[in-house]
């Protein structure tokens, strides 16, 4: 992979940064994944979009506009040769030259890299659904409850893995300050009944993939709704998926030892995940 740092495109084992940085040191700093597809961005707007409001909400300032991160995400693809790629852009509070507190003496860093595009969910796991363990953690939304700023803490959400793990689930779900279903490490969850879609509406990161989900089904005449998923809803289900930039719309056959519908992938999944890919060829989503 290639990464772009301090305004030089460098190869992945040379990106560094101090410890001091407060991105490193307090998770002080925001960032955004978009991935390539036979060599084309996928949403890539909508990236850069949420990215630039996660800059303005945390007051981070970084050289460039949006066309000019755009410029360096298509330099890092085209230098890594990846026609897959998984690509991130960054920023991070940064280190104070004089190790002041004041956020305000922290010269912000911006970087951005593509790697090999690597799915969440291996071919097996997307045939037969994955199996997940509802946590009894809270998710508790990255800075305070600002979810729209994607945010690297994790603590939660890497506890709620181990617990799934301990459970023989392949990863978790972890659930809102009401004990609603929230989002798992790195998606969000849809649940399909009576051939109606519903996703959690707070307290989660505002997905790209589940506002994909939401486009596709107005195109399909499929009903998406965002609103409160209890556990009970979850698990009465017809039909459940997770969704990610990392792993698209991934299909979901077992909550913590119960099946999911008839334990099999359902039409509604399948339709739409089949849908998902097939807008990579589609100009207007790339
Ligand atoms: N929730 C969390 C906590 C995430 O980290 C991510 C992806 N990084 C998502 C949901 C899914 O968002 P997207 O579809 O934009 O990748």
């Amino acid at each position: 992979g290639v990464a772009f740092l301090d305004g030089q495109y460098v190869p992945m084992s040379e990106a560094k940064i101090s410890v001091l940085d407060w991105g490193f040191l307090h998770s002080d700093a925001t960032y955004d994944t978009v991935h390539v597809w036979n060599g084309a961005f996928f949403r890539l707007d909508l990236h850069i979009e949420r990215f630039f409001g996660g800059l303005e909400r945390l007051r981070m300032s970084i050289p460039f506009d949006r066309a000019g991160v755009t410029q360096v995400l298509h330099n890092c693809v085209a230098l890594s040769g990846h026609r897959a790629a998984y690509v991130e852009m960054l920023c991070t509070r940064g280190a104070s030259p004089t190790f002041s507190r004041d956020p305000r003496d922290a010269i912000n860093r911006f970087m951005a890299f593509a790697v090999q595009f690597g799915s969440v969910a291996n071919p097996e796991q997307l045939e037969r659904g994955l199996h997940v363990s509802i946590s009894q953690r809270m998710r508790i939304p990255p800075v305070s409850i600002d979810p729209a700023v994607k945010n690297y803490h994790w603590l939660d959400l890497v506890r709620g893995l181990y617990d799934a793990y301990d459970n023989n689930a392949e990863t978790a779900l972890l659930l809102d300050f009401n004990g609603n279903v929230a989002e798992g490490p790195g998606f969000n969850v849809f649940a399909a009944k009576d051939g109606r879609l519903s996703t959690p509406a707070t307290g989660v990161l505002p997905g790209i993939t589940r506002r994909s989900v939401f486009d596709l089904c107005a195109e399909a005449g499929l009903v998406a709704e965002a609103l409160d998923v209890s556990v009970e809803a979850l698990l009465g289900a017809d039909e459940v998926f997770i969704t990610s930039t990392a792993g698209g719309i991934m299909p979901v056959t077992k909550i913590d030892s119960k099946a999911v519908g008839n334990g099999k992938v359902g039409p509604i999944t399948t339709k739409l995940k089949d849908a998902y890919w097939a807008k990579h060829d589609d100009p207007a989503w790339t």
